[in-house]
């Protein structure tokens, strides 16, 4: 199948939604593909509480809320895995495993994946005690024990709300310091049943069919121990999405998006917004900003 339209979103997370409501007020023809569920990376997270206008919300029912705006909006969001992106100079070809869709502007708000922990019985063990989504695997570890790798706000976030559902959470990780905010971090000091291990690196999952355990190693004696765990939560930062755009010389050394201020690459007309693109702080209020930024840019330049 082939379709043309004016401006292609790839990725229905926030950044995709913010620019789709953007160009839906500015009356601009586009197109909003994701290959997976609407809310992006929000359908993954516990607890929100640093969104504007919601003290308290969960992942899944903020994400809904940016479903139900779009219903209402009636801005619907096709089904697409976007495996290239050719520039025609003016213009793009944008190919989904479905069809190929030729637009003058593309939005690349396709977000990250979680960086794996890359030891020995990560791979065979995931799916089996292994996950990198404690929203959607926690029930599963009911009064059990879990281990949650990593020391930033992902990390301290699951790792809080892993500890309502189970019996015992370690958070390992590989310094004294950590880069989540102070607040969370207190939060989890301050809960029982959470225990940092701290100055540690993991080895390797062990487990024959199931998670039994994680080996960490102290960074300074480099002695090695295995704390016994039922699910191991790695958060240890992330990668881009940005495979389609690897032949593209736009990419910084760990293949984020380079932008400019108006959340256009030096492709003309190739626009970055959201976690996709190089900057200081990944967050759903970051994410909207540059979806909002990218598609008033395009509605200057059509109108
Ligand atoms: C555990 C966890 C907790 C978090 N907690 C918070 C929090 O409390 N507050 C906060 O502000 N932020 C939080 N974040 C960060 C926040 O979720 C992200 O910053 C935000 O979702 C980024 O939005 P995005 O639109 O850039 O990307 P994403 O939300 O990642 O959305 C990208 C979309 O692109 C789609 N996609 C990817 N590749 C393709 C492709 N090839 N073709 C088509 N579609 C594709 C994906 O399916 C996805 O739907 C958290 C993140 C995690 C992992």
């Amino acid at each position: 199948m082939e379709r043309k339209t004016k401006v292609v979103i790839i990725g229905s997370g926030p950044a995709g939604i913010t620019a789709a409501i953007y160009l839906k007020r500015a009356l601009i023809d586009f197109i909003l593909l994701d290959k997976y569920t609407p809310g992006g990376k929000v359908n993954l997270t516990g607890e929100i509480e640093n969104y504007p206008g919601f003290s308290k919300v969960t992942g899944p029912d903020l994400a809904f809320k940016f479903f139900e705006q779009l219903q209402a909006m009636d801005i619907p969001i096709d089904y697409g895995d976007i495996r290239t992106v050719e520039y025609l100079n003016p213009g793009f070809k944008v190919v989904s495993d479905e069809e190929t869709i030729y637009a003058d502007y593309v939005i690349a708000a396709s977000g990250t994946k979680e960086r794996l922990l890359n030891v020995p019985g990560e791979e065979r063990l995931t799916g089996h005690g292994v996950s990198y989504c404690a929203v959607c695997d926690g029930n599963l570890f009911k009064g059990q024990v879990v281990a949650v790798v990593g020391g930033g706000n992902s990390a301290l976030q699951e790792a809080l709300y892993l500890s309502t559902l189970t019996k015992k959470v370690y958070v390992i990780h590989r310094r004294q310091g950590f880069r989540a905010e102070n607040r969370l971090v207190e939060r989890a000091r301050k809960t029982p049943n959470i225990e940092f291990i701290l100055d540690a690196i993991p080895t390797e999952i062990v487990g024959d069919l199931q998670v039994e355990g994680i080996t960490i190693e102290n960074k300074f004696t480099n002695v090695q121990s295995t704390l016994a765990v039922n699910g191991i939560f790695p958060f240890i930062g992330m990668n881009p999405n940005t495979g389609f755009l690897k032949h593209f010389p736009i990419l910084n050394e760990q293949g984020f998006l380079l932008v400019h201020e108006n959340m256009m690459t030096d492709i003309d007309g190739l626009y970055g917004a959201g976690d996709i693109n190089h900057k200081e702080l990944r967050q759903i209020v970051t994410a909207t900003n540059d979806g909002a930024i990218a598609a008033i840019d395009i509605s200057h330049r059509v109108q």
